[in-house]
């Protein structure tokens, strides 16, 4: 996390407070304390997608108890501000597996219903922040949700992907005409809500596209 804690430096005044438990600590690794740092298992895994759209994906941490609760966290109890040490693990697979070179962030578009109700899209907070370390551009509301889902994680694999058709356009192919797209989702289950984010921009002129979560609730 050397890297990582070098730009948050730069970035932000260091407070020594940690994002995940919120105590005073001494000797954080970027927003996360070492007490909270030690329950997460980071990994930086790629999995296998077998798509033809995306061409590798990646998460950061294992979805162990501390994962599973500060994800449950950061999607569904409003915690938004865990987008910081979420965004850190995660720009910080970007270094480990050196992926890249990569042209442009682009994250999984919540349906506009469902972010009314959260107030955010979690994605998108993480693509932001990935996109400010990496110094690259984001695409904002191009890629888009065209109609409300049901919750992937009730569905089996079969139904999850009759779920998911056509759910997603993209209003201007210009913009990623050619380009190496990272594409954020929060969790990686079946990977198939990223193989459908991957096959719209694909089939739309991207050049190549690579995934990252945070974690996957799967085991690859
Ligand atoms: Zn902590």
């Amino acid at each position: 996390m050397e890297y990582i804690k070098a730009i948050h430096n730069l970035l932000f005044p260091t407070r020594d407070i940690c994002y995940i438990c919120r105590e005073k600590s001494k000797g954080m690794e970027g927003s996360i304390c070492k007490n909270c740092y030690s329950f997460l298992e980071v990994v930086n895994r790629e999995v296998e997608l077998d798509s033809s759209y995306v061409k590798r994906a990646y998460y950061a941490i294992v979805y162990n108890r501390l994962g599973k609760q500060i994800v449950g966290d950061f999607k569904f109890n409003g915690k938004g501000y865990l987008y910081r040490p979420l965004g850190e693990l995660m720009a910080n697979t970007i270094y480990d597996k050196d992926i890249g070179p990569l042209d442009m962030v682009i994250y999984v578009p919540s349906h506009r219903r469902k972010e009314a109700l959260r107030g955010y899209n979690q994605s998108r907070l993480l693509a932001e922040y990935i996109a400010q370390v990496l110094e690259i551009p984001i695409s904002h509301d191009n890629l888009i949700k065209t109609r409300h889902t049901k919750e992937q994680r009730t569905l089996n694999r079969h139904d999850r992907m009759i779920n998911l058709r056509d759910a997603f356009k993209l209003k201007n192919s210009h913009e990623i005409d050619e380009k190496r797209i990272l594409l954020i989702d929060d969790i990686l289950t079946t990977g198939s809500t990223m193989i459908e984010c991957g096959k719209v921009l694909m089939v739309n002129g991207a050049k190549e596209v690579i995934g990252l979560a945070i974690t996957s609730s799967k085991r690859f």
